[in-house]
């Protein structure tokens, strides 16, 4: 019999039943079932409800990230990561930054964007002035969907309408503007946008088809900024190094898009070590680097008068401390508490400095190693030249003692030998 993957009534099996469903189909042992059935401290009733058709939980190692100085106060890092060498890189350039006061990082308001499309408006840029004349009926409407939010002071707080031409024509796109306050708030804002839709089709004389968020969250941002002395990361040669490395990122976007996924390193780890929305986080990210139509570098590094290094990050950030999997998931709840952070504000500007600390990691060791190696082949020449290598000998002699890793003059001369009886033999 031909293996099908069309279960009628799957989602309604339990987890055990459904992981002997796929075992059967994949051929899986039983240790690997074994394996999957273990839930570990996300138990199988927790993961159930999380996402559908469950079979077992996936595990990544929580690692934490020491030295970092934020806003004045100690910060211990959990980062949730695959990949080896994140965390050791966030802690060593963490340190660097201390010896300049660590990063300061600061957030606006956890504004988020609704956007509802209507469609069919014969009279779009009269029908925004409609919709803007009745905003606070629209934003009260907005408002009776999350008494909650309310009372915290969050909810519906603006109306902003574009006429957006498309390949069928104007679209009306409203962009309704919430403050979700410590969620991430992407329920909060598509229920309110669903809710206001109907009145505002009405209103532009049209009719509605998406209400979602958007994950272009730019009235949410962080900015993170650090001022450290060049001698915190190997002297002013490294310093320049890193700035001539950020510059080739923010002219190419084909580096750019390595230097923010060095950046992304670091903050996806945290976002998803609290239970957020990497995806989310992701998409604003990249959607704000290329705002400018080209797609740049979210840092920026100079050079100050005094020769001191100046790092700077400015990001979309949408994440929360309650909602979604931040709740839920219980190792969440430790990794924020690890955290200590007391607001999604707070949590952002965490998140923002680690970005920014792990771009200055990856920067700094590209910019060095480089150096390095470019130091170790003048050395190298120098060594050369001392071993008695003239001419065209001087480069080969250095090249092959950097590529062997060995650089003496003992070693210089026996290939300088090497090199000439095979010239002799030509
Ligand atoms: P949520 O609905 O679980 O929680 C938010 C609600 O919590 C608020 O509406 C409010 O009523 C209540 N609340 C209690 N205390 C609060 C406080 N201090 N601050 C703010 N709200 C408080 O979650 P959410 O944050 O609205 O949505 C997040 C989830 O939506 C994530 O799981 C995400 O993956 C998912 N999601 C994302 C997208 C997207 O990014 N495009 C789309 C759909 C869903």
């Amino acid at each position: 019999m031909p293996k099908t993957s069309r279960i009628p009534g799957f989602y309604k099996l339990t987890p055990e039943e459904r992981l002997r469903i796929v075992a059967e189909f994949a051929g899986l042992t039983e240790e690997e079932v074994d394996l999957l059935r273990r839930f570990g401290a996300l138990d199988e009733s927790t993961a159930n409800r999380m996402i559908e058709n469950v079979i077992g939980a996936f595990q990544l190692p929580i690692g934490v990230a020491v030295n970092f100085l934020i806003n004045g106060r100690d910060y211990m890092i959990p980062m949730v990561i695959e990949e080896p060498s994140v965390v050791a890189a966030a802690s060593n350039a963490a340190r660097m930054t201390r010896e300049g006061g660590g990063v300061y990082a600061q957030s606006t308001e956890s504004l988020m964007i609704g956007q509802i499309q209507i469609l069919g408006v014969k009279d779009p840029h009269g029908a925004r002035f409609e919709i803007l004349k009745n905003k606070d009926e629209i934003l009260e409407i907005a408002n009776e969907k999350d008494p909650v939010l309310v009372k915290l002071g969050g909810g519906a707080k603006d109306l902003e309408v574009r006429v957006v031409e498309s390949k069928l024509g104007p679209m009306l796109i409203v962009h309704l503007i919430v403050d979700v306050k410590d969620a991430m708030g992407a329920n909060a804002v598509n229920t309110m946008a669903e809710a206001v839709a109907p009145r505002l089709a009405s209103i532009a004389g049209g009719r509605f088809r998406l209400r979602i968020i958007s994950n272009l969250a730019d009235k949410r941002l962080v900015r993170a900024w650090t001022r450290i002395p060049p001698e915190a990361v190997g002297g002013k040669e490294v310093a320049e190094g890193i700035v001539e490395a950020w510059a080739f990122a923010d002219a190419d976007p084909y580096r750019a898009a390595t230097h923010n996924k060095g950046i992304m390193n670091g903050v996806d780890a945290v976002v998803i070590a609290t239970g957020n929305d990497w995806r989310a986080v992701e998409a604003g990210a990249h959607a704000y680097a290329a705002r400018s139509g080209r797609y740049k570098s979210l840092s920026t590094w100079e050079i100050d008068e005094k020769g001191y290094l100046v790092g700077t990050l400015e990001m979309p950030l949408a994440v929360g401390i309650v909602g979604g999997a931040t709740r839920t998931n219980p190792l969440a709840r430790i990794c924020l508490k690890i955290l200590g952070v007391k607001s999604a504000k707070e949590l952002a500007e965490v998140i923002g400095a680690v970005g920014l600390v792990q771009n200055l990691a990856a920067l700094r060791a590209l910019a060095a190693e480089g150096i390095q190696a470019g130091h170790m082949s003048l050395h190298a020449k120098n060594i050369a030249i001392m071993a008695g290598a003239v001419g065209d000998e001087i480069d080969q002699v250095a090249e092959i003692m950097v590529r062997e890793k060995c650089v003496r003059v003992d070693k210089a001369k026996e290939i300088l030998e090497r090199i000439r009886k095979e010239k002799a033999k030509r």
